[in-house]
């Protein structure tokens, strides 16, 4: 039998951003991940946030299943050595291989392809085709204003109330686990 119980999704920036906290997170994150024999999902790169997460995963000894489509695999250096390294040819089919093989999702900070991802996760969980955990990690603040702004859309009455509770966040990587641990152990 596999080690691997659990996989999670990482969406995260294709840069390390300004401050070393992010790096450092994303380092830290996937060690966690390793640690609890969860395995990584992304996508691929070995750029940015997303190599330092599959670098640190890998260097504890955990496994890595990484999606890229082929116009990306030379701009976010296609990271070849991971468990599983699977090459689509849309956007679209790196996202959908990348969900369908998590069984939550977890969002590190990062740009507008993050929130793409993001928001699309989020609005499937809306429309009730999954119900996987989604947990923003929020380093230093930094997802605080997406957090105000999902409140606004409830508040300004263009979402239930319910669209706030299907977004976990987490101050620390340390929470990060332990939501991701509730997460699997309420859905099995
Ligand atoms: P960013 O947060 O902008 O640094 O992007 C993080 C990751 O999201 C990168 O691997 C991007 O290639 C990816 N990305 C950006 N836009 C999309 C999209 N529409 N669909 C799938 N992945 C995307």
């Amino acid at each position: 039998m596999s080690r691997t119980r659990h996989s999670v999704c990482v969406y995260c920036g294709s840069r390390v951003g300004a401050r070393p906290a992010y790096p450092e997170a994303a380092r830290a994150t996937g060690s966690m991940l390793a640690a609890n024999g969860w395995r990584l999902v992304y996508g691929a790169g070995d750029v940015g946030l997303m190599g330092e997460v599959a670098r640190a995963a890998q260097s504890a000894g955990g496994e890595t299943f990484g999606v890229i489509p082929t116009h990306l695999l030379s701009l976010e250096v296609g990271k070849r050595d991971l468990s599983t390294f699977v090459v689509t040819e849309t956007m679209h089919e790196r996202k959908k291989v990348m969900f369908m093989n998590a069984d939550a999702v977890v969002v590190l900070p990062g740009g507008g392809g993050s929130l793409d991802e993001f928001f699309e996760v989020l609005t499937w969980r809306q429309l009730g085709l999954h119900a996987k955990p989604i947990v923003l990690l929020n380093t230093q603040g930094y997802w605080d204003r997406l957090v105000a702004l999902i409140d606004a859309i409830v508040d300004e009455g263009f979402a239930d109330a319910s669209l706030r509770g299907f977004v976990e966040v987490a101050s620390t990587v340390e929470a990060l686990e332990a939501v991701l641990r509730r997460g699997f152990a309420t859905r099995g």
